[in-house]
């Protein structure tokens, strides 16, 4: 099962579920299983995967539950429903750009600060400049120069453009999406960078040709050592400047809905106030006749506004008494699943994930040794437990849980982000690579290093903890070849 939907928290808590929780999982599981059915098909935009009788029959599902996995694939811009003749549940097409606004609008959410945001620079440009030297083709070179040759006329002024066509260079499309939404983030603190004096903007050209002059010789060390300097002078500049504080108008993100102008700006006010007023996750908006009255719209207007803030995780709306519509707390597990599969519809490979995983892991180590206490060491103990006591067809779900609580325990919402996108590819990319039987005969081996990480990092010891996940790593990507 490609267990992509399923949002459970890490940590091997499970509690009974009530009636509801066991709809919601119902309706994750189709999800999951609509899912795995359109990758299987080869992702065919636009094809029909069936209509609601026939895939009520299909799921053996109620029409509640259905229509709840249905908006989680919506949501997740897998499939969407459409109605009328001919009508049913079709394939759609994510695109990047809704993709970048949700994880933009989640970092903000989640109050992720500055310095976060360029610790995860640092260790997805490190990884592109390793990589970028040796694949770098006669392509990349000339779009590179390109660049160069117009940040030298003046007539480039997005600082982005060249960290793009490096990151492109690498061939690895997870790198590609990661860069340009960091980037991106990171001029959301600072605004343009055409408020940067003409020395700074001149320092940072300069890099960028002394970077490029590396790559095109194939020197990956001198690269990377070059791409360091670069990163922390912007960082040191951006730093002293006393604008810096994350400058995002969080409303701009929520994407155009089809002919649903009043909507969207209904759910842009709805989305102000819940700043404006610090409302908490849990809180209550309103009720739909409240929401009806104080923007004086129709049930039709309120409802399409209430499904974009559902779709950007902002508000969820709770039918029955008492019910209404409430804050979200931001998900990283909704907002990774999207990213998820928009980069399993771009093809991605399972050794492009472990490129990556490698170096956002060990950051995510080095993080999360220093942050070591007991109730940390504890929830790291619960998840050993779980993969000892996880039945069968749950191992391999079980033995993420420890990456994806060390990424939670490292203190930095972007790495935590970006390392459980690609816990949760690694995930789906299973299911074709190993056997059953495959996953069995690791087990042992896979809990027994897990163990050993755990012991390494409850001593603090932090080149042993790197060492073993290391190791780790690579072990895991070699069972995928
Ligand atoms: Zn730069
Ligand atoms: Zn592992």
């Amino acid at each position: 099962m490609v267990a992509i939907t399923a949002a459970e928290p890490p940590g091997g808590v499970r509690p009974k579920l009530s009636a509801g929780q066991v709809k919601t999982k119902r309706a994750a599981t189709v999800a999951d299983s609509i899912v795995a059915d359109v990758i299987a098909r080869g992702w065919p935009v636009g094809q029909v995967l069936g209509s609601e009788p026939e895939l009520l029959e299909r799921y053996g599902v109620s029409r509640a539950v259905f229509r709840e996995a249905v908006r989680l694939v919506e949501n997740q811009q897998v499939a969407r429903m459409r109605r009328g003749p001919g009508g049913g549940l079709v394939v759609a097409e994510p695109t990047v750009e809704a993709i970048i606004d949700a994880t933009v609008l989640y970092l903000y959410r989640a109050g992720t600060r500055l310095d976060e945001v360029f610790e995860a620079r640092m260790v997805l440009e490190d990884l592109v400049c390793q990589l970028a030297p040796s694949r770098c083709d006669e392509t990349h070179l000339a779009a590179l120069q390109q660049v160069l040759a117009e940040e030298s006329a003046g007539t480039v002024t997005d600082h982005r453009a060249l960290h793009a066509v490096l990151a492109a260079a690498t061939l690895n499309p997870a790198l590609g999406l990661f860069t340009e939404i960091l980037n991106r983030v990171t001029t959301l603190y600072f605004g343009s960078m055409n408020s940067v004096s003409p020395k700074v903007g001149e320092a940072s050209r300069l890099a960028h040709v002394r970077i490029v002059e590396a790559v095109a010789a194939g020197d990956e060390g001198l690269a990377r050592h070059r791409m360091r300097r670069h990163l922390e002078a912007e960082a040191d500049f951006i730093q002293r400047r006393r604008s810096t504080r994350m400058a995002l108008d969080p409303t701009a993100v929520i994407g155009a809905g089809r002919g649903a102008k009043r909507a969207e700006e209904v759910a842009r006010e709805v989305f102000q106030s819940i700043v404006a007023d610090g409302l908490q996750p849990g809180d209550m908006i309103g009720s739909e006749s409240e929401l009806m009255e104080r923007f004086k719209v129709s049930r039709a207007v309120v409802r399409e506004a209430v499904r974009l803030l559902e779709h950007h995780n902002m508000a969820a709306m709770k039918r029955g008494p008492g019910g209404g519509l409430f804050v979200s707390a931001p998900s990283v597990l909704a907002v990774t699943a999207v990213m998820a599969l928009y980069l399993e519809r771009h093809g991605i490979r399972i050794s492009d994930i472990f490129e990556i995983r490698a170096g956002v892991e060990l950051a995510v180590v080095d993080l999360a040794v220093a942050r070591m206490d007991d109730a940390s060491e504890a929830r790291l103990q619960e998840c050993l437990r779980w993969e000892v006591e996880a039945p069968d067809e749950e191992f391999t779900s079980a033995a993420h849980d420890i990456h994806m609580q060390l990424a939670a325990m490292s203190g930095n919402h972007a790495l935590e982000l970006l390392s459980v996108v690609l816990i949760r590819l690694t995930h789906l990319h299973e299911r074709e690579n190993l056997s059953p039987t495959a996953v069995r005969a690791l087990g042992v081996e896979v809990s027994r290093t897990h163990g050993a990480i755990v012991e390494a990092l409850a001593r603090g010891d932090r080149q042993l903890s790197r060492h073993r996940m290391s190791r780790h790593l690579s072990a895991l990507s070699g069972y995928f070849r």
